[in-house]
């Protein structure tokens, strides 16, 4: 397989066309962002391992019987995956609340979800992301009804899958966004699953392992992405 031009640039991935059609290779990227763009930093390792954090949590889901774009590693930064036709919402589930729904919703971080919360978000920086419900992604064509269904089918069965898996490391899992696009007329989990787009909080002490230390200027973020791959058995070497 060769590598082509690339399709897409994104804030903290590349995106390759390869001589296969229906193949492409993500390139994580050291960049890292936050508050639509507006905060931006290199972070050394970050692209490896995030590239390998992603590789992990995609297998398990996939073991779980979940259809994702993964196919496998190509080297420390890169991977190969399915090329979708993606669609343009974020799909979020929180089991306690943190970052936005408490700015929204004037409730106090750390409370408990029950149940979890689900909610779309429109991807589009230059509008800051709105909210947006069933109603508007059907209305706007961005997604059928069925599409709609089992997006949030599989983001909810995500939840029982992952949670567990962070649970046995010590972890909770707060809350996470996920991209879903249509192979083949089949709804499949694209994008990625890193510490960059989840929260994890120590499960004793709660303290932060995700990308709010970056956002909120903790200082570790590397660090605190390495003590989770760790956790979990994530071979970064
Ligand atoms: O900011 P908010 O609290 O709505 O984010 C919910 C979850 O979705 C967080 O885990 C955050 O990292 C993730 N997210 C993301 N990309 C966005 C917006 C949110 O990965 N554009």
């Amino acid at each position: 397989m060769k590598i082509l031009d690339e399709l897409y640039s994104g804030k903290a991935k590349s995106v390759f066309k390869t001589d296969d059609q229906d193949r492409l290779v993500l390139r994580f990227r050291d960049d890292t962002s936050a508050f639509d763009g507006e905060k931006k930093a290199s972070l050394a390792r970050k692209g490896a391992v995030n590239n390998k954090f992603n590789a992990f949590i995609m297998s398990k889901l996939e073991q779980a019987g979940i259809a994702t774009h993964f196919e496998k590693l190509l080297s420390d930064n890169e991977s190969l995956v399915k090329r979708l036709d993606m669609i343009p919402v974020e799909c979020v589930v929180r089991n306690i609340a943190a970052g936005s729904i408490c700015r929204r919703l004037g409730v106090k971080e750390g409370l408990d979800l029950n149940p979890p919360t689900f909610e779309f978000f429109l991807k589009n920086d230059a509008l800051h992301d709105p909210m947006i419900n069933d109603y508007h992604i059907r209305a706007f064509g961005w997604a059928n009804e069925q599409e709609v269904a089992a997006m949030k089918e599989v983001t909810f069965r995500v939840n029982d899958v992952l949670k567990k898996l962070f649970r046995d490391a010590g972890l909770l899992l707060v809350d996470y966004k996920l991209e879903f696009g249509r192979y083949h007329g089949k709804v499949v989990l694209g994008d990625e699953f890193t510490p960059d787009g989840c929260r994890l909080w120590d499960a004793e002490t709660r303290e932060k392992l995700d990308k709010d230390r970056f956002r909120q200027n903790l200082g570790g973020v590397i660090e605190a992405y390495e003590e989770v791959a760790r956790r979990l058995g994530v071979k970064l070497t």
